[in-house]
């Protein structure tokens, strides 16, 4: 690990950025609260040292920043997240520290638990979701159980890629002992295995998959997904020599995660023989974690449950509400997105013209997978309401190709 000589770190002394150092950043690296599919996200910290070679922050020209620092105090990033539009308490799901940095980095953790006390004081029983490969320990993990209302779940990353050009935390043994340390602890926190990326000949071999299959013999729920295949991470990995199975032609905003290898992940998964379920989506294990039905309403999306407990699947059934246009209406109301054209069919709402950052409150606030319809609108609506309006054949046509283009990339979309 690196470490800039002069700059102030460790618990409570994270550097305060300057104003025109915070100008100067990437308007996506300085927004402390923004909205993401698994949860509104508050990110006040940027900056890590772990080195890992896909890491998103390469998107966003903030790789080299490895000590952590602060854009804004936490205190004001809480009073940022609470005050937020989407945010509802209970219902809500939440994201520390999930962009830009570990929440578990010495310098960082008690900005982790500033905030979940201050959540939990206020009795909020919202999904908190951490993700780390760095350290917990016990008496981190007897800390998070003094929590008596938010609900908060650890994942930790962990893939069994080997090779310290891809991870650097790979040649320790810190990721694996964290998650036995909060596999023997927790009582009431979540704890997932976030088995990813996997990619084709970095780690998919069949003892590789069956390796970290026995790690997450004892947590609450097993979570794998792809890689982000982006022009930035691929010229940093291949510049240090490392084999990436895809091409420049590649490129794409979702993770990359083929039908097969999807298939032989979830062979491994049953003949490893451990009890642990397996999902998809990072929600699913989360949600799974704390007995609640998942709070993307996935359940509606063909190809996602095959591999779910049963319990589980009627869990998510029970509560799979299929919204009316009053209670649509009332939440784009309430989130100030005016007049949205939408279509509210069996397992999803489609929506015209709002971006990811409005869709996702309304799922989170309905329960219910709301998808972009995009351009063009209704014929004949003109981007208006399709209330009131013939739906012709062709209109029709296009939905249907929409729809089976959306239901395809849910499977692997952005977490
Ligand atoms: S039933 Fe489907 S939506 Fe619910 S947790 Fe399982 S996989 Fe996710």
């Amino acid at each position: 690990m690196k470490v800039d000589p002069g700059i102030p770190s460790g618990p409570g002394r994270l550097r305060l950025l300057s104003a025109s150092e915070v100008a100067a950043l990437d308007s996506y690296m300085a927004t402390v609260i923004s909205y993401r599919k698994s949860g509104l996200s508050l990110n006040n910290i940027i900056g890590c040292p772990l080195d890992c070679g896909y890491c998103v922050r390469h998107f966003w020209d903030n790789y080299d920043q490895k000590i952590p620092q602060l854009i804004v105090p936490t205190v004001e990033a809480i009073t940022m997240l609470l005050n937020h539009p989407g945010f509802e308490p209970h219902v809500t799901p939440i994201q520390l520290y999930n962009k830009a940095t570990d929440p578990f980095l010495p310098g960082v953790k008690p900005h982790v638990f500033e905030i979940l006390h201050a959540l939990d004081r206020l009795g909020h029983t919202n999904h908190v979701l951490i993700i780390s490969r760095f350290k917990v320990t016990e008496a981190d993990m007897a800390e998070l159980e003094t929590l008596r209302h938010v609900r908060v779940t650890l994942l930790f990353t962990y893939s069994g890629i080997t090779d310290p050009r891809i991870e650097l935390v790979a040649k320790s043994d810190i990721t694996v002992t964290s998650i036995r340390t909060a596999a023997a602890h927790k009582r009431r926190t979540g704890v997932v295995l976030y088995w990813r990326p996997i990619v084709p000949g970095w780690n998919d071999a069949e003892n590789t998959m069956a390796h970290v299959l026995d790690i997450g013999r004892d947590v609450d729920a097993i979570v794998f997904t792809g890689y982000y295949h982006k022009q930035e991470n691929y010229e940093h990995l291949t510049a240090l020599g490392v084999p990436v199975p895809f091409g420049p032609g590649d490129f794409h905003r979702r993770k990359t995660m083929s039908h097969e290898l999807d298939a032989q992940v979830i062979a491994a998964w049953r003949r490893s023989g451990i009890a642990t379920p397996l999902f998809r989506k990072t929600s699913c294990g989360v949600s799974y974690a704390h007995g609640a039905p998942d709070y993307n309403g996935h359940v509606g999306i063909a190809g996602i449950c095959d591999i779910c407990p049963t319990r589980q699947l009627q869990r998510c059934a029970a509560a799979h509400t299929k919204p009316t246009s009053e209670a649509m209406d009332a939440v784009l109301n309430r989130l100030d997105l005016g007049a949205v054209p939408y279509a509210i069919e069996d397992g999803h709402v489609w929506v015209d013209g709002l971006d990811e950052m409005n869709r996702y409150p309304i799922q989170h606030l309905l329960g219910f997978q709301v998808h972009n319809l995009g351009s063009p609108h209704y014929l004949g609506a003109h981007g208006r309401s399709p209330h009131g309006h013939m739906i012709t054949p062709e209109d029709l046509d296009r939905i249907a190709q929409a729809r089976a283009t959306v239901t395809a990339a849910v499977r692997h979309e952005e977490d």
